[in-house]
Parts: structure tokens; sequence; C-alpha cells
């Protein structure tokens, strides 16, 4: 593929890890797109750079951000944040500052619209979970939102959504993007080694998720935008390439495996959902997600897990691609083991699940595309090399590396496609015989 994509929103480099993305050259790429939809991004400013926190207050108000703030960090974030306050002379703050936060609930979302009245800007310092708070409680609020990046985790920053626990059940609710991202290239590089290794984690699932949107497209008719798609792939290669660095104290490559994060998000704001950056291998993650919490147990990071549901469905659907035919048969689902899987939330899976997103397959495309799933299976699945890239980055490369049980990871990967209403490759062969 040819695209020039990460690169190509990228301004001169000026020194070693700086990477100041330049927007409104991203912006010209997705105009007029081909795919004939319309791409918009909130996102005014990103700004990463060696040194750069000293700078933030000042980032903050070139980007049009209010000084009157609600600032949300925790203990860990703060610290690694050294110097943001005084950064934010001449800004009015009021704080929030959480103790360690790993899950985003909802009543942390309810306390953040509360606590930014009379504010007029939410900044999030952290990255993950305390973002998605802010996000989601920026967006209720109608408040303005930025985001101080500590760590290359995940790839949500310049996400428009956000995952938000719920009575003990992990949605994604529509939510602001950030105006302004910053993200000190110091900072990001001395983050603790798991987070950086998580971040690259997320990356991986790119392949899988790439292969799923293509799945669906060549399925249902699912829309697809090439633009985007080629941008997500060259973000995913740019960073599997760095994997030697990631555990690395490196600036340079803390700042563009950051910068690479920031457009998948964009990219999932360009489309208007999650299809270029999440596939089932995010589902998977989820499942256990919401089985750890429900056992009162802390799941891992999230990049970790989705790493290893990569390995996992990238291993399921090489083994689909053994066969040279597909055929659609019934469907072989035991809707009350489902359910009995999901045991309190039998009632969101039944909604879920009716009407059945298998009802959108097209006639015969099941046997039709199959060559043309399995290419793109061939393509990006190479289960290996992504262990591999995977390893020199830190990752673990199996379920006991994040605390999942042969159990749960069983229950996972045969339950986990009935949590959504969207249509994966992992959903689809639920009625496909290989031959
Ligand atoms: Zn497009
Ligand atoms: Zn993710």
């Amino acid at each position: 593929m040819s695209a020039p994509a990460c690169g190509a929103g990228r301004a001169a480099r000026k020194g070693r890890g700086r990477a100041t993305m330049d927007i409104d050259k991203l912006a010209k790429r997705f105009q007029n797109c081909p795919c004939g939809r319309k791409h918009e991004s909130g996102v005014r400013a990103v700004h990463i750079a060696p040194g750069i926190v000293r700078d933030a207050g000042r980032l903050l108000k070139d980007g049009g951000f209010p000084r009157n703030i609600l600032l949300v960090a925790d203990e860990n974030t703060v610290a690694a944040a050294k110097g943001i306050f005084p950064a934010l002379n001449g800004f009015s703050v009021r704080e929030r500052i959480y103790k360690d936060k790993r899950e985003p609930f909802m009543e942390d979302v309810d306390e953040i619209v509360r606590l930014s009245d009379g504010r007029d800007g939410i900044l999030s310092v952290g990255s993950g979970t305390l973002n998605d708070i802010c996000r989601l409680a920026a967006f209720r609020s109608g408040k303005a939102f930025a985001i101080f990046a500590t760590a290359p985790s995940m790839d949500g920053f310049a996400s428009k959504d956000a995952p938000i626990v719920k009575d003990g059940f992990k949605l994604s609710y529509p939510a602001a993007q950030p105006s302004v991202i910053i993200g000190d290239s110091e900072i990001l590089a001395r983050a603790p080694v798991r987070l950086k290794s998580a971040g690259f984690g997320d990356m991986m699932g790119k392949y899988t998720a790439l292969v799923d949107w293509q799945a669906a497209r060549l399925l249902t008719g699912e829309y697809l935008c090439r633009n985007v798609y080629d941008m997500t792939f060259e973000a995913a290669e740019r960073i599997f390439r760095m994997a030697d660095g990631v555990t690395r104290d490196d600036p340079e490559t803390a700042g563009h495996i950051t910068e690479c994060l920031i457009l998948t998000g964009m990219g999932m704001a360009f489309t208007g959902n999650s299809r270029p950056a999440s596939g089932t291998e995010h589902i998977v993650s989820h499942f256990w997600d919401i089985t750890r919490l429900a056992a009162g147990e802390q799941p891992d990071f999230h990049g970790l897990q989705v790493g290893v549901a990569t390995l996992l469905i990238s291993r399921l659907y090489n083994g689909a691609a053994r066969f040279e035919r597909a055929a659609r048969v019934k469907e072989r689902t035991d809707w009350d083991k489902v359910y009995a899987v999901y045991g309190a939330r039998a009632g969101d899976i039944r909604r879920a699940n009716s009407p059945s997103v298998m009802d959108e397959i097209l006639p015969g495309a099941i046997e039709k595309r199959w060559g043309e799933i399995r290419g793109h299976i061939k393509r990006y699945l190479d289960t290996d090399a992504i262990e591999a890239a995977m390893r020199a980055a830190g990752c673990p490369t199996d379920i006991a590396g994040i605390g999942i049980t042969p159990r749960l990871c069983e229950a996972a990967t045969e339950y986990h496609p009935y949590m959504r209403r969207r249509m994966t490759l992992a959903r689809a062969m639920k009625a496909i015989e290989f031959a």
C-alpha cells in the first residue's frame, strides 16, 4: 500500500522527538475524499516534542483553549507530568486528582460533569481512562476539552467515543474530541514500560480490525473508506517497525508512536465509527474486562489485552484461511448457552442480536467473497511476525501474561461475537462451513 499516511500530517522535525502534526495538511488529505463522505475532525492542534510540558499553557492558549479550567489527573499522571502546574500560570485551575484511576466508571463521568460546573474547559492529564472520563464529561457538559498525554498507551487520544463502564458493562458512548493534544516526548518515553507496550499491543489489533472491516464490506456491503483504511494500516506498519525501541527511554520512538496512536483515533473520528481501529480482538478484550470486573478483579491494561487477543484471532482466522471454500450454513449458536454465559447481561445480549447482524449478509456473499477475505487474512495476519514484534516490544504474548485463565479465554473466544451488533469474521464464522 502506498498511501503516505502517518507521515503525511507531520511538519518538519526540528529536533529529537519533535513531531508536531500538521493538522491542516491532514485535513486537506481527507478533503473531497473519494469515498464520498465528509471527514471532519474537532482536533485543532497536536503538539508532540521533547520538553514542551513547560509550554503547555501557551500551546493551550494558542489553540483557543479557555483559561478557566478543571484539571483531571491521578497521582501517577501528575507525577509524570511534572512541570504542568507552573506551565498553567495565568489559568484558573480547579483540580480533581484521583489516587489511581484504572477503570472509567459512569459515576466518575457524573462527578466530572458536576465539578466542571462554572468552568469553561476540562484538561485531562493522563492517557486512556482519565481521557475517556473527561471526554464524555466534556461532551455532556458542553465544555472545551484538551489532553496532556502522559503515556503512549492506547489509540483513543483523538477519538470521538469513550468506552465507559456502567452497571458492570463497558459500552462506547459518543463523546468529545479534544481540540488540543499535547505530548512531551520526554515524559512519554519515561512512561512505565507496560504502558508503552500496551500502546504497541493496541496498534497490533489494527491488523485483525482491518481484516474484519474488509470482511464486513465484502459480506454486508458495509462502508469502508480506503483513505482512512490506508492511513490506519500505515500507522500500524510504522509502529510495527519500531518494536525494538518501545521499551527504551527514547523520546524519538515515544513521539512517533504517540503520533501514530493519535492518527488512528483521527481515523475513527473521520469514519464516525470505530471500524478502522477496532475489530473482534477488541470485543474479546471487552469480554475479559466485563467478566473480570464482575468478579471484582482488575483487568490488565487495554492494549496488553488487545495484543494477546490479536494473536488469538489471528490464529483463528488463519485456521479458516487454510480452506479454499466457504459456504453459509445454518447458524450453530446455542442461544440458551449464550444467555447463560452473559448472566445478568442476557437482556443486553438479546437486544444486540435481534435483529441479528447475520441477516445483513448478502445472498451468496460468503461463497463468492471468501477468496478475497482469505486474501486479506494472508496479507495482513502473519501471526508469527506479530508475535515476535510484540515480544520485542515487551508485550505479553499469552493469556497467562495478562492474568486470563484458559477457561475465560475459551469463553471469550466462543462467546464474544454476540456482545456487539457488529459484523466480524468471527461472528460470520458461526454460520460458515469451510472446505
Ligand atoms: Zn473517505
Ligand atoms: Zn484499543
